[in-house]
């Protein structure tokens, strides 16, 4: 029986607090493949569970951490062998299910995808669940019909790791993107991923009114509350928003004007459910769509003694792009 670290969050009479632990394989919940963890990520959502911030553990004691990459060790589910090489998105690890703060993770096969053609293991964690909703952001988009000859594309917490990635992707396929942000001083990096014009957060952050002047034939949201809806109020005609995230409030303050006035689409992107067939679509446009280059730039590499602070760190909106942690 082989031991490994692993980061446990605990619930009880003595608070909530994250230990640094030894475990052994005994340890590990139910499931059919057995996977040395090499690489995993920070989301905005680890930064919750870490912290306590929001209830996003809710199943005690909980190893926090919900993306993976990895190699499997045991399996007994026929579409994985050991050797092969893994990753994992969502799917409640790290909420009720041991996620990859650890050494090694059992998981249900049926989670997994194999490690995506084209991508490392390490790229796969930079692109992570923040990058892979930002694809299925894209998606929705398309799926929509919308096009970059409709008009710009807002995206709004454009510094932070969702954010980050759809500019990239978008200003690749040809949007003009338009990158909303409370860190003016990201201006630069977010022109270096391909983001067309740069706007303050407050011009949308205000009280909405029920319709704005027309400025967007499409966005991206990761803020919700007030942002959601003044974005929703300054959609074009026909247009919509691919709505992900929450970094603003989990309210939304708008009327029906846009949708029956301008037709305008609140397309909901949700990854951590997402099924397999969009899953694996998602990472094949990731591996087509995205730039690395672009991607190594907006990434940092962190060690398993960095998790706790960089997970604090997000959630206070101080960090820009996204943190691999290299296990
Ligand atoms: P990050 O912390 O990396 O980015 C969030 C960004 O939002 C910040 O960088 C900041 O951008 C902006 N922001 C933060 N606080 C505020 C605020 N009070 N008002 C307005 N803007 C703010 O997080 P992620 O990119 O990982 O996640 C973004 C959101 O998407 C989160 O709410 C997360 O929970 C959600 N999410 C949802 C998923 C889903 O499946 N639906 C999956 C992944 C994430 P800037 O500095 O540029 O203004």
């Amino acid at each position: 029986m082989s031991g490994f670290r692993a980061l446990l969050v605990q619930k009880d009479e003595g608070g909530y607090r994250v230990e640094d632990k030894q475990l052994d394989d005994a340890a590990l919940m139910e499931g059919d493949v057995t996977l040395r963890v090499t690489h995993s990520s920070i989301n905005y959502k680890d930064g919750l569970a870490i912290t306590g911030k929001a209830p996003v553990v809710r199943k005690f004691p909980m190893i926090p951490g919900i993306d993976m990459a990895g190699i499997v060790e045991k399996s007994t589910n026929p579409d994985y062998q050991p050797g092969d090489a893994v990753v994992l998105t969502g799917k409640g690890v790290g909420e009720v299910h041991y996620g990859a703060y650890a050494g090694k993770a059992r998981v249900n096969g049926d989670w997994l995808v194999p490690l995506p053609a084209g991508l490392t293991a390490a790229r796969a964690m930079a692109v992570g669940t923040a990058g892979f909703t930002a694809m299925q952001c894209v998606i929705a988009l398309e799926r929509h019909g919308l096009k970059p000859a409709d008009g710009p594309v807002v995206v709004t917490g454009a510094a932070g790791g969702v954010g980050s990635v759809a500019v990239a992707v978008l200003a690749k396929l040809g949007w003009h993107v338009i990158a909303s942000t409370g860190r003016p001083q990201e201006a630069g990096y977010l022109t270096s991923l391909g983001a067309a014009e740069i706007i303050e957060r407050t011009e949308l952050s205000g009280t909405p009114r029920a319709l704005g002047r027309e400025r967007f034939a499409a966005g991206v949201d990761t803020v919700g509350s007030t942002t959601l809806a003044n974005v929703l109020s300054m959609i074009k005609w026909g247009g919509g928003v691919a709505a992900c995230g929450l970094a603003g409030g989990m309210d939304l303050p708008t009327s029906v004007a846009p949708f029956i006035l301008r037709n305008v689409a609140l397309l909901g992107v949700d990854s951590v459910g997402c099924p397999r067939a969009l899953r694996l679509e998602v990472w094949r446009r990731v591996a087509q769509d995205l730039d690395m280059a672009k991607l190594d730039a907006l990434t940092s590499t962190i060690a398993f003694d960095d998790i706790i602070p960089t997970a604090s760190a997000i959630v206070e909106g101080k960090l820009r792009g996204r943190f691999v942690v290299k296990m």
